[in-house]
């Protein structure tokens, strides 16, 4: 099933490429942002200043409510969790980028 990529070598958009961080967030997070990388363009991780998890959403969505396009929580299970409420965004941000 996953051998795709194997059985077409010259098909290389579909290879993952890693997503864009900062600070040092757990691998779990990185794990989960990488497997959404259509909705997430990175991960940021403030512990250092007292501030948790960050995720930053690419151009088309937004979590909560129109216009916002982060989410930030303070433990990992809470922002998979939050990352449930991500949509579609119509502001006009998201509209001059798409
Ligand atoms: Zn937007």
């Amino acid at each position: 099933m996953q051998n795709e990529s194997l059985s077409h070598p010259m098909k290389t958009e579909s290879a993952p490429k890693p997503i864009s961080t900062y600070g040092n967030p757990p691998k779990s997070l990185v794990a989960f942002a990488q497997r959404h990388q259509d909705k997430i363009r990175e991960v940021g991780d403030e512990r250092g200043t007292e501030d948790g998890y960050w995720i930053y959403l690419k151009a088309g969505f937004c979590w909560d409510d129109q216009g916002l396009h982060s989410l930030h929580e303070n433990t990992v299970s809470d922002i998979i969790r939050a990352f449930g409420s991500v949509m579609p965004c119509r502001c006009k941000d998201c509209a001059e980028q798409l």
